[in-house]
């Protein structure tokens, strides 16, 4: 497997990258440990200090590198910008409360007397993280952020389309001051992650990408008996109910299905709309689909970008024609495409049958599975008819209704009237097939810490 950076708008090979060896690999492993007994003994403040210079050089070069995310996977030149944004939140929300998320906790003990059971947050050592190219950046943010300030090490295997980021992060690290090896980027095959994990000194693992990726490295998680993370796929419905706002909840259908050119794990991939306002609804989303501008992802014009490769526009032209085998009606939006690039003309797919596979299947693109359903209790029912469980939406404008089926979705994410959405002070896990764990605020934190109990028990005590 070759790292490339691929231009995805123009097709051209950029530059390649050599891949590690397994002594490289194993040296890293090393490095890293020897950067964590020092990491681990620094002061909260000098970690803070670290983080706040990766957000303020983040924003000083805020659209130098968002076009690299923009060169290397396509998505246009605005929502890489917004991704550097959230990045320089997330590492603020750290600076600002990580020693408050880390902090000492007393407990009340039946059996010892108050104050008598302290919990200690302390860092576990090396971990591995395996990454996605969807968010070039925030994916490495969400668990560099939390995990260097908590006093852990990292080595990083990101996409292999998306060299050019890693390595940025490497430079924006070295120079906000992290001391050397706290942070490394491997160019990794994906038998090289068992040299990883099999080392004791790494720790955990965070995986963030498909089922098959995760299943992966779950088994290896599990071999060396290391904690591991998994983030995966999702295919989250977008309920509309009868009383919505129906032009703002088709505007926020089309913008929730069509960004990163469809791309994203949170996508709003199955909408699921009552029959009462089903044929407006489809009238009006059919329009603003429409509406889609394709073309160079720098044209700050462009609202749909290409697909990140070749090999992922092949792949969601399969999935959509076993679709169509099945006995889905697609309809193609007819958007002027450029000719060259990995562009895929959205298409909305309706009338798709009972116990069709692609029904149960994510589809990482601009392809809309729309449903009819007779009402709230066939939404929820058809909602959560899915291998997946990551976010969701409901659209209604009876907020306590929006709760209450909110509360029976069977999904780790719920966000009433807007896509599930990403944000530094909202955490963001799923449960089902879309993984287990949480990134973000005290639950990321405290996924790769030992949360250590100290009990102060008299010596004349009872057993
Ligand atoms: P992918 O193929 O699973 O790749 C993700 C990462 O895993 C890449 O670094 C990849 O490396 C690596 N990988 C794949 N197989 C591996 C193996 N057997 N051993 C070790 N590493 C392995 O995923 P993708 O297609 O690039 O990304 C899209 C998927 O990620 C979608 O399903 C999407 O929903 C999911 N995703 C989830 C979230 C979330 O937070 N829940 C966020 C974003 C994306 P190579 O590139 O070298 O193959």
């Amino acid at each position: 497997m070759a790292y490339q950076t691929v231009s995805p708008y123009t097709g051209e090979l950029l530059k390649e990258y050599p891949t590690a060896t397994d002594e490289e690999v194993k040296k890293a492993v090393d490095v890293a440990h020897e950067a964590f007994l020092e990491w681990r003994e620094t002061p909260y403040a000098q970690r803070a200090q670290v983080l706040q210079k990766a957000a303020d050089l983040l924003r000083e070069r805020r659209t130098e590198y968002a076009s690299i995310i923009t060169k290397e996977m396509g998505k246009v030149i605005g929502e890489a910008e917004a991704e550097v944004d959230i990045c320089i939140a997330m590492f603020e929300d750290y600076v600002r409360n990580g020693e408050k998320y880390l902090a000492t906790r007393t407990l009340p003990s039946d059996k010892y007397g108050k104050d008598s059971v302290q919990l200690l947050f302390q860092p576990l050592g090396v971990l591995f993280m395996v990454e996605p190219w969807n968010f070039p950046y925030y994916q490495i943010v969400r668990v560099a952020a939390p995990q260097l300030f908590a006093g852990n090490t990292l080595i990083l295997k990101h996409a292999s389309i998306v060299p050019e980021s890693a390595a940025t992060f490497v430079e924006i690290f070295r120079e906000a001051g992290l001391p050397e090896g706290c942070f490394q980027n491997l160019y990794l095959s994906h038998d090289q992650s068992e040299i990883v994990l099999a080392d004791p000194r790494v720790r955990g693992v965070a995986l963030t990408g498909s089922e098959v990726a995760g299943a992966a490295i779950a088994q290896l998680a599990g071999k060396y008996i290391k904690k591991s993370t998994l983030e995966l796929g999702g295919a989250d419905a977008f309920i509309v109910l009868e009383d919505a706002d129906l032009d703002k909840t088709v505007a926020w259908a089309v913008t929730g299905r069509h960004w990163n050119a469809g791309q994203v794990c949170c996508s709003s991939k199955r909408m699921i709309v009552v029959d009462a306002v089903y044929d407006e609804f489809m009238e009006k989303y059919r329009e603003g689909v429409k509406q889609l501008k394709a073309g160079d992802p720098m044209d700050r014009e462009t609202t749909l970008a290409p697909l990140s490769s070749a090999a992922a526009k092949r792949d969601l032209a399969k999935q959509l024609e076993e679709a169509i085998a099945e006995g889905a009606k697609a309809e193609e939006a007819g958007i002027e495409l450029p000719e060259h690039g990995n562009f895929f003309q959205p298409t909305i797919l309706t009338e798709i049958p009972a116990g069709a596979r692609c029904r149960y299947t994510e589809f990482f693109g601009p392809v809309s599975q729309i449903y009819r359903v007779k009402d709230e209790e066939e939404a929820i029912t058809l909602a959560n008819d899915s291998p997946y469980g990551l976010g969701g939406s409901v659209f209604t404008e009876d907020l306590e209704r929006g709760k209450q089926v909110a509360a029976r979705l069977d999904t780790g994410m719920v966000y009433l009237n807007h896509p599930t959405a990403v944000a530094a002070d909202i955490p963001f896990g799923g449960v089902k097939n879309s993984g287990y764990g949480h990134e973000l605020i005290d639950l990321g934190i405290h996924e790769f810490v030992n949360i250590k109990v100290v009990a102060n028990s008299p010596i004349d005590g009872e057993f």
